[in-house]
């Protein structure tokens, strides 16, 4: 591959910015500057920048925790979007994985891997959602029991979840679907006020870092999902 292609498609700048780049000498290639923007590069050399490494370009996946007012989405005309969070020259290329309510906060996962974000969202997969729910009003058995069955909301009938009461505002539900605004719909459905709603895990994979952050997920991490 020509260095200036491995360079734009790395995310180090648009085909012009790079070729400016290698002009300048800002690029090594084993060690040796290279000035030359069509020089050929094979998968054993080595290409810095700047002193820095450069891999060639990958599949990245992501976990956020999204803090209320952010969209679920990588382009809104009137919303703050979930990818303004994340730092990374791949961040445009990102696609979401089970989106949260305007007014939810908790685990997102982001990827630029299209069979990635399809394993995660398709039902057939039934990868349980974790959601911790704050509530107002009266919880009891019978509306835990109702939860835990499956209800009929009109238009489906909720799978069976997995729900547990944590104290006396909060319960903990798990479903392993992901339709609109399903857990308010639900909660709605028992006579219950939502407070506040939260993602904690997906899969076996667990939220573990602070509202608002970031980190990039390794093969463990993935694992965990599946
Ligand atoms: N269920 C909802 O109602 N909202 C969410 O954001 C996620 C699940």
């Amino acid at each position: 591959m020509r260095l200036d292609k491995f360079l734009s498609n790395a995310k180090i700048g648009t085909r012009s910015q790079v070729k400016k780049l290698i002009n300048k000498g800002k690029v090594k290639v084993n060690g040796s500057i290279i000035k030359k923007t069509s020089y050929k590069i094979t998968k054993k050399d080595e290409v810095f920048y700047n002193d820095e490494r450069i891999i060639p370009y990958h599949n990245i996946y992501i976990m956020l925790n999204k803090p209320k007012n952010y969209v679920s989405a990588t382009d809104d005309k009137f919303h703050s979007i979930a990818t303004d969070l994340i730092d990374h020259p791949y961040k445009n290329d990102l696609s979401i994985a089970g989106r949260l309510d305007i007014d939810t906060t908790g685990l997102i996962l982001l990827s630029n891997d299209g069979d990635f974000i399809h394993k995660v969202i398709s039902p057939e997969n039934k990868i349980f959602k974790k959601y911790i729910v704050e509530y107002k009003g009266n919880i009891t058995e019978d509306k835990i029991n109702k939860l835990i069955e499956g209800i009929d909301l009109g238009d489906f009938i909720t799978k069976p979840s997995k729900v547990k009461k944590l104290s006396d505002n909060f319960l903990q539900i798990e479903i392993c679907e992901g339709k609109f605004h399903q857990i308010k719909r639900m909660i709605d459905y028992i006579d219950l006020e939502l407070v506040n709603l939260h993602r904690k895990s997906i899969g076996d994979l667990s939220l573990d870092v602070d509202i608002g952050e970031w980190r990039l997920l390794d093969n463990q991490d993935i694992e965990k999902i599946f």
